[in-house]
């Protein structure tokens, strides 16, 4: 047992067994018990905890330093799926690594490049079936992988800081977008922009937004940024300044997310908001009567009492689209009316929602893109 540096430590032992997998597990499931185990230090019980990342000689490699390189990158897997894991090195982790790398250093190029771009997902008041705004949501055309996922780039934007940039990125031509929209039916239509905790803490996100408002010469009015909670947790003053601050300029607040992060009711009264987007898990399992039905309903009324607009992710049925609309819903977004589309089929959308006036049924949007595959 050595100490590798910081809080890494390198154990090494001779796997006697024939089985060795199971001699593997043994071992590894007993370390990570061992470490888990409270300690006692000048009468403080201390948890500390840690995870495991395991490569074997010489199945996985034979030099010392590359066995060293495979066991980390099984243990960065550990860590990833949870305190307290352990994981062996597969070759799979090693491409999962590489591709990581590469997309960690093709994103800077990849932003001046403009190889990412916006798509915008309609969203709908339910009682009237009225298209109300779109929230734009970021991908990226890469040269080599195809179109990539911001599940996939958006961590490691956060974790390079990059995110602050694309954050700006996306931001802009957002708004730049949105300029573009005629009212409907009279109405101005909105753009949401998702908003990373790395950039309400690494920038003057005020500043940027208002900057970005007064380039584009997009109605403040206009705009509102999607927030997740646990970004607002982290730092929860100086949060509660930045949003008190955007507002004050009349830009909108939204909780992404709401019910999947921590959920602290206390949290609904210290910061400034004006909606809450109920998180698609439980739109998913929306059966009536069951727990994600009751969580649904608890989440609208809670929403409606304190005055917030409430909005449904993830609606693709009918089905769910009723039994929300019957519990109150504000507003609705999800494959049912149309996936995340392009800039052009997004003006599609709203000129024709301006020719079938106030009727805007479901039917509409699925008319305005049918090259998109919409199933509904
Ligand atoms: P999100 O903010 O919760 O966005 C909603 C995601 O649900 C989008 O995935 C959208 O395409 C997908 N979705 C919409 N309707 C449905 C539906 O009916 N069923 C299902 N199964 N999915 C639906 P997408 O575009 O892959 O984005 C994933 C996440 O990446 C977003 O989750 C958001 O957290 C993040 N993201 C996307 N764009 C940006 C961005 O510009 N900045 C930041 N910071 N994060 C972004
Ligand atoms: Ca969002
Ligand atoms: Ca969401």
């Amino acid at each position: 047992v050595s100490r590798f540096g910081g809080d890494e430590f390198v154990f090494a032992k001779p796997l006697e067994c024939a089985d060795w997998q199971s001699e593997l597990k043994l071992i590894c499931d007993g370390l990570v018990d061992a470490l888990c185990e409270p300690s006692t230090m000048d009468g403080l019980e201390l948890f500390v905890g840690g995870s495991l990342g395991v490569a074997v000689y010489p199945d996985h490699q034979k030099s010392m330093s590359e066995l060293l390189r495979c066991s980390d990158m099984a243990l960065y897997e550990a860590k990833q799926s949870g305190r307290g894991q352990w994981s062996i090195f597969r070759q799979e982790l090693e491409d999962r690594a590489k591709r990581r790398k590469r997309l960690e250093n093709d994103m800077r190029g990849a932003i001046i490049n403009r190889d990412f771009f916006v798509e915008y997902q309609p969203q709908v008041c339910a009682g009237q079936r009225k298209l109300k705004g779109f929230e734009a949501l970021v991908r990226w055309q890469h040269t080599e992988y195809g179109l990539i996922s911001p599940l996939e780039f958006i961590p490691i934007a956060e974790e390079t800081g990059l995110i602050v940039e694309l954050g700006e990125y996306v931001l802009r031509q957002a708004c730049q977008t949105a300029v573009d929209w005629p009212l409907i039916n009279g109405e101005a239509c909105l753009v949401s922009v998702n908003v990373s905790p790395v950039q309400f803490f690494k920038q003057d996100l005020v500043a940027t937004v208002l900057r970005v408002l007064s380039e584009t010469g997009l109605d403040a009015k206009r705009l509102e940024l999607e927030v997740t909670e646990n970004a607002l947790i982290k730092d929860a003053e100086d949060a509660a300044r930045v949003l008190i601050a955007l507002r004050a300029e009349g830009i909108r607040v939204a909780v992404d997310d709401f019910g999947t992060g921590y959920s602290s009711l206390s949290f609904l009264q210290q910061f400034p908001l004006d909606r809450l987007k109920v998180d698609r898990a439980f739109v998913k399992n929306l059966a009536r009567g069951g727990n994600d039905y009751r969580i649904a309903e608890a989440i609208i009324q809670l929403g409606k009492s304190l005055g917030l607009n409430v909005i449904a992710e993830g609606v693709e049925t009918q089905d769910q689209f009723e039994t929300l609309t019957a519990i109150n819903i504000d507003e609705i977004q999800g494959f049912l009316f149309s996936p995340p589309v392009s800039t052009a089929a997004t003006l599609a959308m709203i000129v024709k929602a301006n020719e079938i006036k106030n009727a805007f049924d479901d039917c509409l949007i699925l008319d305005a893109a049918p090259e998109l595959g919409v199933g509904a």
